[in-house]
């Protein structure tokens, strides 16, 4: 299942100078960690999911939750690399059955967040994606989501960690975190 063939060339450094910065987006304070210059390079799209894959490929995952909507970009190349399904966490009015919300703030603004009532189960073991941790609300409250449907074990991983906004610090210490780069 695991058929990947390493990029010569990308690294985390790379990556890191792949990734755009916009002062001010989406208001004034925030430094906005652009990924599409780096999700448009070929070779750096590949990396990202091989790295994930890397780290995850032998955990026994069963279901990645991407994080709407930047954890729908690579959550799904990684399941299918490690064999597990792909469920998708979105805002509110987005998903067509039943639900379950949770609201949560982030470095901007507050939010809710929602999956269907039927898209995880005891059995499942979660590796829970998105593109950026900042101050840790939105992950905080995706973890809360899957831990209320009662599942085996939660992986989390981010493309990139905002080391000053102290994210993990909201994360329970018993789950696993990896990112690809800090900033
Ligand atoms: P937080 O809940 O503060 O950890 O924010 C994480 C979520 O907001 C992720 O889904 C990110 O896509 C988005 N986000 C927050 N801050 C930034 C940033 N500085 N650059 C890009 N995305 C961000």
């Amino acid at each position: 299942m695991f058929h990947v063939e390493q990029s010569q060339k990308m690294n985390k450094e790379q990556f890191k100078s792949l990734i755009r910065n916009i002062p001010d987006f989406p208001q004034k304070g925030i430094q906005f960690k652009d990924i599409t210059t780096a999700l448009k390079d070929a070779e750096c799209l590949r990396w990202m999911r091989d790295e994930i894959v890397k780290i995850y490929k032998d955990k026994g995952i069963t279901k990645v939750v991407g994080l709407e909507s930047r954890g729908f970009i690579i959550g799904p190349a990684v399941a299918m690399e490690i064999g597990a399904g792909f469920v998708p966490e979105r805002k509110p009015g987005k998903l067509p059955a039943d639900v379950i919300s949770v609201s949560y703030n982030k470095e901007y603004g507050t939010d809710t967040m929602q999956i269907h009532k039927d898209a995880l189960c005891e059995d499942d073991v979660v590796l829970i994606h998105d593109d950026l941790l900042a101050t840790g609300g939105t992950v905080e409250a995706a973890i809360k989501l899957v831990k209320s449907v009662g599942v085996k074990k939660i992986y989390v991983n981010f493309l990139i960690e905002l080391e000053a906004l102290n994210g993990r610090k909201v994360i329970d210490k018993d789950i696993e975190i990896s990112s690809l780069i800090k900033f």
